[in-house]
């Protein structure tokens, strides 16, 4: 079989960390067995949907390494869900409601009031021609809603295992709203069967529409792909992520310097039995990747452990994965692997290395404490002429602590403050050879 998953997200929104989830496990395991991947834009609802968001998906997508083999637009295939909704008009597979917002709510609250499940009581069904002509009449249009069967739907998810859903336990699901717009249903079960997807992976939110979507697909005589229902994620106080959905998008995850490997890594592990790894390219990932691993208790998201792991995987890259990078900044290709060398392993993100570039090229004002200045004058007075090797710190620091019986931290700090502005960074050993301009006091 060659699989062929889906990413479907609504461009009424920016993604979060619970939609890449979802985008990554479909995509990971259509690569992982050779497969292809589709991205769908579930863009049914007009006015909600926004091209502006579609670009945004597909940058997050774009800047994960998640590559979509083709992408289709729902909005672009109405005449397909019409012709489907004409279909199941004429088997008597939906049925016209009329009923208001506020009216379904009122019926809602009486069926909790009385301690029964709120599932539509399918009123509409006992409606005859006549009743429809005096609504339409009085100008109201229909809703459509879809006929559940008396039965249990069963299928074994590729991630939880066997699921077993009552369609009695839910309201006939509707279809089609008044002002015609087709609700997410009809429309994702034309698009999974006519794209022939083979696996439907998404969150454990939408067990129940799985059920009713099965007695679709099967009603209008097709295979069921296989699915699987991740779990949700929460954050550490072990709430739901929704509500920190604006820290949590992948816009501002992008934004902060987050590595995309970092994430890409960090969220192929958790929820499964395997612990995060530093994996550099996507070949490992999908060796890593094993999707009959992961369970359906709630995901702990740690955006500190996020962070961390950026900072691991920036300082763990191999100067070939980041040579790009380097030349973008301007830095001079017979500097590059020494300068990466000399100053990865205190990074946190990228950003920090066209900083302490520009440091090297440019220098900085230095930053002298009071107490300091004599110290750093002598110092500075000592330094050898440029350039710097490797040992030239060794050899000065030497110097200066024997000129002027500092020692450690206060013969260091001073020093790398004076130096680079700062008082954390790279290995002054390893950095003090790029240094072309030291400041004069
Ligand atoms: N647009 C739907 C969502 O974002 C797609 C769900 C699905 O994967 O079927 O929830």
């Amino acid at each position: 079989m060659t699989f062929l998953t889906r990413f479907a997200p609504s461009p009424t929104g920016y993604l979060h960390v619970g939609n890449i989830r979802t985008a990554l496990f479909n995509f990971l395991l259509s690569k992982k067995n050779k497969g292809k991947f589709l991205l769908r834009i579930d863009d049914t609802d007009l006015e909600r949907s926004k091209q502006v968001y579609e670009d945004e998906i597909k940058r997050d997508l774009e800047w994960l390494g998640i590559e979509w083999d083709f992408c289709e637009r729902q909005s672009t295939r109405f005449d397909r869900y019409y012709e489907v909704l004409e279909n199941l008009k004429s088997e008597n597979k939906i049925y016209p409601c009329y009923e208001t917002k506020s009216e379904l709510d009122l019926k809602r609250k009486k069926q909790l009031n009385m301690g029964k499940p709120p599932i539509y009581d399918r009123t509409a069904l006992k409606l005859s021609l006549e009743d429809y002509k005096k609504f339409e009449e009085k100008g109201k249009k229909a809703h459509w809603r879809f006929l559940l069967d008396k039965k249990k739907i069963c299928w074994n998810d590729i991630i939880i295992g066997s699921v077993s859903i009552d369609l009695e336990s839910l309201s006939d699901p509707v279809f089609v709203k008044e002002d015609g717009q087709f609700l997410y249903t009809l429309a994702s079960v034309c698009d999974d069967i006519d794209f022939c997807i083979t696996h439907v992976v998404r969150g454990s939110d939408h067990l129940t529409n799985t059920a009713t979507q099965i007695q679709l697909i099967q009603d209008l005589g097709f295979d069921v792909p296989i699915y699987g229902h991740h779990s949700l994620l929460i954050d550490s106080s072990g709430d739901n992520l929704s509500k920190r959905l604006g820290s949590l998008s992948i816009r501002e995850i992008r934004n902060s310097g987050i590595e995309p490997m970092a994430l890409i890594n960090l969220m192929s592990a958790i929820g499964s039995s395997k612990s995060p790894k530093l994996l550099h390219s996507l070949d490992e990932i999908f060796d890593f990747f094993d999707i009959s691993l992961f369970g359906s208790a709630p995901t702990k998201f740690d955006l500190k452990l996020l962070n961390s792991m950026s900072a691991k995987f920036l300082r763990s890259t191999p100067y070939h994965l980041i040579e790009n990078e380097l030349t973008n900044i301007g830095i001079p290709n017979s500097s590059q692997k020494d300068f990466w060398e000399a100053i990865k392993e205190n990074l946190n993100s990228r950003y920090e290395i066209s900083k302490l570039w520009d440091l090297c090229t440019n220098g900085i004002s230095p930053v002298i404490d009071k107490e300091d200045l004599e110290f750093v004058r002598t110092a500075l007075a000592a330094l050898p002429e440029a350039p710097f090797n490797k040992d030239s710190w060794k050899i000065w620091t030497t110097k200066v602590s024997d000129k002027t019986g500092r020692k450690g931290k206060n013969l260091f700090l001073p020093l790398r403050k004076a130096l680079t502005g700062n008082s954390v960074g790279p290995d002054m050993g390893k950095l003090l050879p790029f240094l072309g301009k030291i400041p004069k006091i």
